[in-house]
């Protein structure tokens, strides 16, 4: 069995429709993971707003016009006068749906079931574009299986042994066509896994299904070394290990979403990343397997915030970093990076919302100071210590940058620098000269 996911762009017109239609072809197994058309998840977001804000003209303003934009896939994508009625109506439904929220309160379950809409919508259109067009296919309710738990963490065990539930109604079918990103929750509801959360879906579906291969289908060409849309002359790498895209996705490569490494490393699945442009390109492969040259790729996260806590309570003594990490657990705060010093310690945060109540509890410690508007420039690759050289590379590049905190030793394939996102670009560009102009690129 084969995952293949295809991102909101690669099912975001009629005729991106078509090419992935081609690019399932095949008697071999497969089932097929499809985002929302591109636009669609935003469209739904400003909906929901506009719902929850009574501006309830506005929000059926914006339905219609979501709803226009479909009827015109539906004219481009369909020959036949019958799969156009059935896909109109089907629109009729799920458009009629979202009208029906404008007509009373709008609540936090009511906005989960809007922003479903869209990957319901882009699956139930190819279905139809497979029948029309002769592809025996199944369309498999997600709904049926994804499921998260209290902890809004995915019910591994539960999603198998219903994903087998579903698949076994159809012994005959190779082909299988489900949404991303939607779940249903612990009491049942309607539910989602998070912006970007398809590749997640195809990622836990396939360690479900014990895939032999997850492939996710977007718009580039795979993973690349340093971020495109800054620095001129990137290329794609043809292998990451697990732990090293996982670093990447996390700190700023928007190609993947960053808990979809996790699902498939447990299962030891590759995952592949590649190019519906392009479906010939090699693109990124994920694996168990670490190759090529110590450094691999550089990616940056901004929208960081550096806390540092001195105290002279520190010194020599032992459950201070307890105390001040329970801080950040009470608040359900995620700490990304973190240095220490016997008088202080600094760390990361990139959720800020409860900066506030933590900055107050950790005044108790001693002095706080916060920096806003950082960057992480996370340096990915295997930094083993016999392939030394590779710090001296990295920090020769960013000579002429302030660096505000480094770390490094925390995993084998990861090297960290806080900097101020206003040297960023700098750092990106340095970097890019200093530490890839030397190494031959695995591409
Ligand atoms: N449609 C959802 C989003 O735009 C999920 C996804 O595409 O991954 O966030
Ligand atoms: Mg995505």
């Amino acid at each position: 069995m084969r995952i293949l996911k295809f991102g909101g762009t690669s099912v975001g017109s009629a005729e991106r429709m078509r090419s992935v239609a081609s690019l399932i072809q095949g008697d071999e197994p497969k089932i097929v993971v499809l985002s929302a058309m591109s636009g669609t998840t935003n469209a739904l977001v400003q909906i929901a707003e506009t719902l929850y804000q009574n501006k309830n003209a506005e929000a059926n303003a914006l339905i219609d016009a979501l709803h226009d934009k479909y009827k015109q896939v539906v004219e481009e994508l369909y020959t036949t006068a019958e799969k156009k009625k059935q896909a109109n109506d089907l629109l009729t439904n799920h458009f009629d749906h979202l009208r029906a929220f404008t007509r009373d309160l709008f609540t936090v379950h009511e906005e989960r079931a809007v922003l479903a809409q869209g990957e319901l919508l882009s699956t139930a259109l190819f279905q139809f574009f497979l029948e029309e067009n002769g592809i025996p296919s199944v369309l498999l309710p997600a709904l049926n299986f994804m499921k998260i738990d209290e902890n809004e963490e995915p019910d591994a065990a539960y999603i198998a042994k219903q994903l087998q539930v579903e698949l076994a109604k159809y012994p005959d079918a190779t082909l299988f066509i489900t949404q991303g990103y939607i779940c249903r929750n612990a009491f049942g509801e309607i539910d989602n896994l998070k912006r970007g959360g398809s590749d997640y879906s195809a990622s836990l579906i396939g360690a479900a299904a014990d895939a032999d291969e997850i492939q996710i289908w977007t718009d580039i060409d795979g993973m690349h070394n340093n971020d495109p849309r800054i620095v001129k002359g990137t290329y794609p790498i043809a292998q990451l290990s697990f732990d090293e895209a996982a670093e990447l996705a996390y700190f700023g490569a928007k190609i993947l979403h960053p808990s979809s490494v996790t699902p498939a490393k447990q299962k030891n699945i590759p995952v592949r990343l590649l190019n519906t442009m392009e479906p010939e390109a090699r693109g990124t492969t994920i694996s168990a397997e670490r190759i090529g040259g110590s450094i691999k790729a550089v990616a940056a996260k901004d929208g960081i915030t550096a806390i540092k806590i001195k105290s002279g309570r520190m010194l020599l003594a032992y459950g201070f970093l307890r105390s001040v990490f329970e801080v950040f657990e009470r608040y359900k705060t995620p700490i990304d990076m973190i240095t220490t010093s016997e008088v202080a310690v600094s760390l990361t945060i990139d959720n800020d919302r409860f900066l506030d109540e933590i900055v107050a509890e950790l005044e108790k410690f001693g002095q706080v100071e916060v920096d806003r508007d950082q960057t992480i420039v996370c340096v990915v690759g295997d930094f083993i210590a016999k392939n030394s050289g590779s710090g001296l590379r990295i920090f020769q590049a960013l000579k002429d940058i302030p660096l505000r905190m480094i770390s490094f030793g925390g995993s084998r394939s990861n090297i960290s620098v806080l900097i101020d996102t206003g040297n960023k670009v700098e750092a990106l560009t340095k970097l890019n000269e200093g530490i890839f102009e030397r190494t031959t690129p695995n591409a």
